[in-house]
């Protein structure tokens, strides 16, 4: 095994998703000496491709969001949620809060998307080390100092920084190490997606809305999201018991979902599936903090939430953007202890909170169109959880009527 010791790197970033793009990039933009590990050798295939209209705010400080808007991904101004009699909910405009141009969001193919976000951490200094997986962070005591990568030659080195931020995802590279990945018992779902070609779109306006539609019983839920090229990603969730309790191949498990799902159904009879059906399951989960001495954990690697209201991405980017700032800050302050590094989490947490409570809510039956019929002056605080304004104690507001509708359903099931 090579050693090295890195004089002059200031921090290693694992993974090139958006957490790591946006860490890396923002830590660049700071002045500071950043490399980013990705394992894969180039662009690759990930799920997750409905954004939520406040990443501009994160893509545009990245210096990114021209090149989003010259793109070819589909433009997304609204969400909409179907009930499982087939009742839809007026479609929720983002811009009806805030007519900026940051109010329309995209619907992106997660490769291309991913890429452009590297490519963009690159020309703004990060070393971004395509096909090198980081085996495993090094620590010395309770400090983390650096990681052990394999290379695409399939050498073997340690490179030291001040400060590791995971951004690997899933993969949890330091949360499985230290074994502080908490999951959520109110959450246990598994997914199904396929991609169609040709499926239906609304015109206008609402070609890019996202659908959310509930199954029979309100079970689970499809997303229905149209992509370009006349691509529709379609997605259905449940819990992992309800999904395969069935010996069923995933395709029969889609088609049987879709039968109880007529209002997706009808959507996608149109298209033709291109390539196979994809799974995952056990998604939702937290670590037990953001970080340590000299680590950082940012992204999927620090918490998922659930897909519902498409908040990943936009959480990724924003946890990286609040981390680059503590860490840019730490680093001057020659302070990497877990306090200084962490300084960021409360605040987000607060915000993954609120998010959390709406997907509870959604899971119990809740229905938007519904209350906003009893609350129209709720609409407002709605959307901001939508857009993904979570980081204000304004939309708290909507907590107690929701509350209140929740408790009443609560009632009305318990006297059927
Ligand atoms: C079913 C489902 C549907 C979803 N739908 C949406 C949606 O519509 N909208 C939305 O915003 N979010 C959605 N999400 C969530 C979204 O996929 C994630 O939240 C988002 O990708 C997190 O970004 P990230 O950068 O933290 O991690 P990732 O995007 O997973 O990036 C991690 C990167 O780290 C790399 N990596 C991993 N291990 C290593 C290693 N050891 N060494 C080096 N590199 C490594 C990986 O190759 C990868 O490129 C969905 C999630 C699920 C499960």
């Amino acid at each position: 095994m090579i050693m090295k010791n890195e004089l002059g790197l200031d921090v290693i970033v694992i993974g090139g998703g958006p957490a790591g793009s946006s860490t890396a990039t923002i830590l660049a933009q700071h002045g500071l000496k950043v490399r980013l590990f990705e394992r894969e050798k180039g662009a690759r295939f990930h799920i997750g491709e409905s954004l939520m209209p406040d990443t501009y705010w994160t893509l545009r400080r990245m210096g990114v969001i021209e090149k989003i808007k010259a793109s070819a991904f589909t433009k997304k101004y609204s969400v909409q949620f179907v009930t499982d009699t087939g009742k839809e909910s007026q479609p929720f405009y983002f811009f009806e809060n805030n007519p900026h141009e940051c109010a329309q969001t995209w619907q992106v193919v997660r490769s291309e998307f991913d890429k452009m976000l590297l490519d963009n951490a690159s020309d703004l200094g990060v070393d971004v080390c395509y096909g090198c997986r980081v085996l495993d962070a090094i620590f010395e005591g309770t400090r983390c100092v650096g990681v052990k990568v394999q290379n695409p030659d399939g050498s073997i080195e340690e490179v030291r920084a001040k400060v590791v931020v995971d951004a690997s995802g899933q993969s949890l590279v330091i949360g499985n190490r230290l074994k502080i990945k908490e999951t959520d018992p109110l959450l246990k779902k598994a997914s199904i997606w396929a991609y169609f070609e040709g499926a239906s779109r609304e015109s206008g306006l609402d070609e890019g809305a996202t659908l959310v539609l509930q199954t029979e019983g309100k079970k689970g839920w499809f997303w229905y999201i149209p992509l370009h090229n006349n691509i529709v990603s379609v997605g259905v969730v449940s819990s992992i018991e309800d999904m395969f309790a069935d010996k069923l191949s995933h395709e029969e498990i889609f088609n049987r979902e879709l039968d109880r799902c007529p209002a997706a159904k009808r959507r996608v009879a149109a298209g033709k599936r291109v390539g196979g059906f994809m799974s995952t399951k056990d998604f939702s989960y937290r670590c037990s903090q953001v970080a340590g001495d000299g680590w950082v954990l940012v992204g999927d690697a620090f918490g998922f939430l659930d897909p519902i209201y498409s908040s990943g991405v936009f959480l990724a980017l924003k946890s990286g953007e609040m981390a680059a700032d503590a860490i840019a800050e730490a680093i001057l302050k020659n302070d990497l202890s877990a306090n200084q590094l962490g300084a960021w989490g409360p605040k987000f947490v607060q915000g993954m909170e609120r998010m959390k409570r709406l997907v509870y809510a959604f899971y119990e039956g809740f229905s938007f169109g519904g209350f906003i019929r009893q609350n129209p002056e709720m609409k407002r605080h709605v959307i901001d959880l939508l857009v993904g304004d979570v980081f204000k104690d304004s939309v708290d507001a909507v907590v107690n009527p929701m509350d209140l509708m929740r408790e009443e359903m609560r009632a009305m099931t318990t006297q059927v």
